[in-house]
């Protein structure tokens, strides 16, 4: 059984994030969406973010008729996590060489420490996918802030 896990901060999830998992679903049995807590975001950053059990709601509803995705939140290391689910792989999207550059050193680190308990197999292989052109540009962070102005976002949803 190929099971992923593809952590973030999915404040909110967006087309792009559902474009990564729907693309994800061709290649591994199972994937585990799991929703974290970014140590690099600000307080700021935070500022209009929804809960972390209101987002993992959220991100159910959408894949309630979908048995092979399973939405969780997390508060330890991505490695430990997986561990936890019996996941080899780590899914993650490209949009840019900014979010490349983040990516190569998150897959580098992941792959070699080791899970906090003795898991069968340790090194988690990180399993990038470049965006979608269409949805390259979308990120939680202009959602939030248009969201934060009256916005309608509603496009940018699943
Ligand atoms: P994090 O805080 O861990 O970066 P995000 O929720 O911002 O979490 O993103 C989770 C993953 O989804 C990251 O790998 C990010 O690059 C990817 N991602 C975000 N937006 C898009 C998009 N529009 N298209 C493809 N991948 C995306």
């Amino acid at each position: 059984m190929r099971i992923a896990v593809f952590p973030g901060s999915f404040d909110p999830f967006t087309i792009g994030h559902a474009d990564i998992v729907r693309r994800g679903l061709q290649l591994f049995d199972r994937i585990v969406v799991a929703v974290g807590f970014n140590a690099q975001k600000t307080a700021a950053d935070e500022r209009h973010a929804a809960s972390v059990d209101e987002r993992v709601a959220a991100i159910a509803r959408i894949y309630k008729d979908e048995p092979r995705v399973k939405v969780v939140s997390y508060s330890c290391l991505t490695v430990d996590l997986a561990a936890q689910e019996g996941a080899h792989f780590l899914l993650r999207g490209v949009r840019s060489v900014k979010d490349f550059e983040y990516e190569r050193d998150l897959a580098a680190v992941n792959a070699e420490i080791p899970p906090a308990f003795p898991a069968e197999d340790a090194g988690l292989e990180t399993v990038l996918l470049i965006a979608d052109p269409r949805y390259a540009h979308i990120s939680s962070s202009v959602v939030r802030e248009l969201q934060a102005y009256g916005r309608d976002v509603t496009s940018y949803l699943p």
